[in-house]
């Protein structure tokens, strides 16, 4: 029989008989339509370029990866699903946490 975990709180959730939610999250660069502007003509793009790939050197693979795209998926038990549907970017945790500190 197939078994899940739910990887907010760790109960095991069987696939025959418990519901299971699957989060998948994906954070990506957004980008913006540019203005071209008279500044911009005038630069070098060779020298961007260089200058890009010279800071990109001292950044390792996962670094450089997540500043593009990362996913993660996750499993839910139907409770954790219930509350991270209601607050599914922790800013309740947040607020706590920063209370707590001051
Ligand atoms: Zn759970």
């Amino acid at each position: 029989m197939i078994h899940y975990t739910c990887d907010l709180c760790g109960r095991t959730l069987r696939a025959d008989q418990d519901t299971r939610y699957e989060v998948k999250v994906e954070v990506y660069a957004a980008y913006d339509p540019m203005e071209v502007t008279s500044d911009d003509l005038g630069k070098d793009p060779a020298g961007e370029i260089e200058d890009l790939l010279g800071q990109m050197k001292d950044m390792d693979a996962e670094e450089l990866e997540g500043q593009v795209y990362k996913s993660f998926r996750y499993d839910l038990c139907p409770e954790c699903q219930a509350a991270f549907l209601k607050d599914p970017l922790g800013k309740a945790m947040r607020q706590r946490t920063r209370f707590e500190h001051n």
